[in-house]
């Protein structure tokens, strides 16, 4: 079903998945809090992509590096000099728009009859600048960076010859980035802050458009088969010659088909060898790479795949959403994918009583070892059930008081809401099986 961005902001803020930030002085302009259910999900998210990327891959390794970098490393990369987008301002309505995203005349607020009367177009650098130490002066300028891959750039020669890889090979991140957008919006799609899983992978020139295609299959790929997004709410967008960064030789992105139209989820890039020739040049390190086999030197070409963290999070939310109704009522239920799921087991006592509280609490104490685990003994046994359903919950344990005669539960599936009698012995197993499948 087609679900609005409303609805979902609403979902997230009355079960706790994200919130308005500093709300209690009345919000900061798109800025969002993750709370309780929101951190698991981005957890998972983020350990998806990792495992995905770099632990099931031998030729893929991490690195964590710094927000604050070496001032020269964003004049090498390019960002002080064109890291900026076109920004006009109306001078009626007073509002601020990038000069290649002007909203239709009716979406533009100006009074009645009166007509956006636009500035001339002025270039807006989008890094956050900011000053390192006690002297605010030129010397001292530092930038929150703007794209992890950069630390990836400048520790090419670092982790190459520490982790003893050759192309093809790549270096993965997961980090904030910070980026003064213009025209922040639709809830966590774009935000100031926000958060990437980038990884350059570096082959050898010549090599680069074969691997170009395999990433941008592979990263389709993990949305379908490893996240569970429907293929018929993403697609390819392939960039024009004229619509490429200063930087690529290709670049395709793949969308997703929001409720407020198709776009972005995630870039997969040709970045060539400008980046290391850039630092190469700028640094006067050389970061070429020698093939001892071949006598061969050269600056190993980069394939880019790079996306948000809660870009991802918004699209599993979205995909996820359902309505539907059970035993004559309502539900919404989050069809997440259970590898996704903020809690992966609600346990529930049907009475409170025969014990059957103390013996929930068993089995929770049992299971949380292993999953993220709730127990929930208030209310009717339905609504117990529908609280989970609607925060993607996938497996919903009762005793009751059969399970005080012989040790078995009821396991239930939030999507079909079938249920079956299992030992409490063969739990962890069934769990996991189904968890892993
Ligand atoms: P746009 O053209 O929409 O500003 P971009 O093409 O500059 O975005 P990239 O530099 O390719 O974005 O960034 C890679 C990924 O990082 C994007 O696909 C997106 O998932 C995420 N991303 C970029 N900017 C933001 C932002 N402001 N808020 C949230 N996620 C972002």
């Amino acid at each position: 079903m087609s679900v609005s961005m409303e609805t979902i902001v609403n979902l997230c803020k009355r079960r706790g998945f994200v919130f308005p930030s500093s709300e209690i002085y009345g919000g900061f302009a798109s800025t969002w809090d993750y709370g309780p259910l929101g951190v698991e999900l981005k957890r998972n998210i983020r350990e998806a992509w990792w495992h995905y990327m770099v632990t099931a891959r031998e030729n893929i390794v991490g690195v964590e590096t710094a927000v604050l970098m070496h001032p020269r490393v964003w004049e090498a990369s390019g960002h002080v000099a064109g890291f900026s987008d076109p920004l006009v301002d109306c001078r009626t309505c007073k509002r601020r728009f990038r000069a290649d995203q002007i909203p239709p005349k009716a979406d533009r607020q100006c009074p009645k009859g009166m007509e956006c009367d636009f500035t001339e177009a002025r270039q807006f650098n989008l890094m956050f600048k900011t000053y390192v130490g006690p002297v605010e002066d030129e010397a001292a300028i530092a930038f929150l960076r703007p794209e992890t891959a950069q630390g990836m750039f400048v520790n090419f020669l670092n982790v190459q010859q520490t982790s003893r890889l050759k192309p093809p090979f790549g270096i993965a991140q997961i980090g904030k980035s910070f980026r003064n957008e213009i025209t922040p919006g639709n809830f966590i799609f774009r935000t100031r802050e926000f958060e990437q899983m980038e990884m350059e992978f570096f082959v050898k020139p010549g090599s680069d458009e074969e691997w170009f295609d395999y990433w941008r299959e592979q990263r389709m790929r993990w949305y379908t088969d490893h996240l569970g997004i429907k293929k018929t709410h993403l697609r390819f967008y392939h960039y024009k010659k004229e619509e490429l960064a200063h930087y690529a030789k290709a670049c395709t992105d793949i969308e997703y088909s929001y409720p407020f139209g198709w776009g972005e989820l995630e870039g997969i890039a040709n970045r060539t060898d400008f980046d290391l020739r850039r630092h190469a040049e700028y640094s006067g390190k050389d970061l070429t790479f020698f093939d001892e086999e071949t006598r061969e030197r050269y600056f190993p070409y980069v394939i880019e795949p790079a996306v948000g963290v809660d870009r991802v999070f918004l699209v599993c939310l979205l995909d996820a959403y359902d309505e539907d109704v059970q035993d004559n009522e309502p539900r919404v239920v989050l069809r997440l994918h259970p590898r996704l799921a903020p809690i992966k087991v609600g346990i529930f006592p049907l009475l409170r009583k025969e014990g059957q509280p103390e013996k929930a609490l068993a089995i929770r104490d049992l299971l949380k070892h292993h999953f993220t685990v709730f127990y929930d003994q208030a209310g009717s046994i339905g609504r117990r059930y529908r609280r989970q359903d609607e925060i993607g919950t996938p497996f919903g344990i009762t005793v009751d008081h059969q399970t005080m005669q012989d040790d078995t539960v009821t396991l239930r599936d939030r999507d079909s809401t079938q249920q079956i009698r299992i030992p409490i012995d063969r739990l962890i197993g069934e769990l996991q099986a189904r968890l892993s499948s």
